[in-house]
């Protein structure tokens, strides 16, 4: 009787994936887990998978502008391996604030009189809450009790940051006078009132609700969280001005024109930029904001600071062009359907062909909207065929076939998206 073949050692096995480019701990752990399943020759295919879970740059070819599962905004990196001026004034030598940047181009934006960016928008509510209303009372409609993105609820940030929630009206309707009611109890020692975009939700049919103004008036501050990072509803970025998809959506400048004492928004939906969360407003409140200890666990990296100065530059030279969400979303049909063809005449055998589609803001964003876009289609699902390439492509599959929506593609990538759908297998084969 022959003896089975022993098994690779451990270390030969993983020299022998050397050239996967993966760290020699990665393949000494690979090689670990395909010996142990008794399947050493599934090892490179291991180390392949395990390549591929990194992060690394793909295509989105959804048409979801402001996809959650790849970061949100695309945001350009131009970072080299240099210093910066992070907390420096060069004009002195002194110590200087990581704050004095992006914050102040970002108020110059929208009008407030300082602004102060921390990690992301829940961490901004969360920071404003803890530092005006720690023990006391904030004022909510209970229309706006809600839960935005994964797991940031209203009621449990609320609760996590020390204030008292006080709801006031009903899920559909909330008048002035329930708010009233409320900040007039003495007893219930109101810090601020706070409104809720609703960002990813719309309450429709018999239903009223209380604008920032009216609440301006009653005597405590108004803290409106908008949320999606519109910077300004005029767009004064675009140069056709506002489109039509964007009717209603709460701008950060009018909010604050309106009355709201802050504004909070996110960084990374539709104001474009890197994920952070930006506390825009009155002087005097943001400083407490900024003087509270969760300011520090809650501040921003150079890399995000840098590129949201970037973003914030580009609002202020009115340059929608060194904004991608900004360029992608106002790309015209025409010429989306004008790239297509040429992506379809890069693959032959007439088996691709131009199709109009529908793109969407996404990112808890604008629900409902959808934004006329041109694509690609190919027959058969090629989901998971396209995730599986060195540049992984996602695309939309719909009833058996493959769409791949130009809008959030970049134009850069479409003669590699032809070659791609060229190297296809073909439906059903
Ligand atoms: C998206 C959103 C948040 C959470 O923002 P993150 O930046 O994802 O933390 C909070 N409030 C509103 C109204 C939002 O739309």
């Amino acid at each position: 009787m022959t003896e089975p073949p022993r098994p690779p050692s451990v270390d030969a096995l993983a020299r022998s994936l050397t050239g996967t480019g993966l760290p020699h701990p990665l393949l000494v752990d690979v090689a670990r887990q395909a010996i142990a399943a008794g399947r050493p020759e599934e090892a490179p295919a291991r180390a392949a998978a395990a390549g591929r879970a990194l992060l690394q740059p793909v295509v989105n070819a959804t048409g979801v502008l402001l996809h959650t599962n790849l970061g949100r905004a695309p945001v350009p990196a131009e970072e080299a391996g240099t210093y910066s001026n992070l907390e420096l004034d060069l004009s002195d030598g002194r110590r200087g604030s990581r704050q004095d940047r992006a914050g102040p181009l970002l108020a110059r934006g929208c009008g407030a009189e300082r602004a102060l960016v921390v990690n992301n928008c829940a961490a901004a509510v969360v920071l404003v809450l803890a530092a005006l209303a720690r023990g006391r009372g904030v004022v909510v409609s209970r229309g706006e009790l809600v839960e935005i993105g994964g797991g940031f609820r209203i009621p449990e940030v609320l609760a996590q940051s020390g204030a008292r929630l006080i709801e006031v009206g009903t899920t559909n309707r909330t008048r002035l006078a329930d708010y009233r009611g409320a900040v007039e109890d003495p007893a219930a020692d109101v810090a601020l009132v706070l409104k809720v975009h609703p960002s990813n939700y719309r309450i429709t049919g018999f239903t009223e609700d209380v604008e920032v103004a009216a609440l301006s008036g009653l005597g405590v501050p108004v803290v409106a969280d908008i949320g999606s990072g519109l910077l300004d509803a005029t767009a004064p970025w675009l140069p056709g001005g506002p489109p039509s998809w964007l009717a209603g959506e709460p701008g950060a400048r009018q909010t604050l024109a309106a009355g709201a004492a802050l504004v909070t928004f996110s960084g990374d939906k539709l104001l474009g930029g890197p994920q952070a969360g930006v506390i825009a407003g009155g002087t005097d409140l943001v400083a407490a904001c900024s003087a509270h200890p969760l300011a520090r666990a809650l501040r921003p990296g150079g890399l995000v600071l840098a590129a949201l100065q970037r973003t914030a530059l580009a609002y202020l030279h009115r340059d929608h062009s060194a904004i991608p969400f900004w360029r992608m979303a106002t790309t015209s049909v025409d010429a989306l359907r004008a790239r297509a063809e040429t992506v379809v005449a890069g693959v032959p055998g007439g088996r691709a062909r131009v199709v109009p589609c529908t793109s969407v803001t996404g990112g808890g964003t604008l629900p409902g909207v959808e934004i006329a876009s041109a694509g690609v289609a190919v027959d058969g699902d090629h989901a998971a065929a396209l995730r599986q390439r060195d540049r992984p492509v996602v695309a939309r599959v719909a009833e058996g076939v493959t769409v791949c929506d130009l809008r959030t593609v970049d134009p850069g990538d479409d003669a590699e998206l032809a070659a791609t759908l060229a190297s296809l297998a073909p439906a059903g084969g």
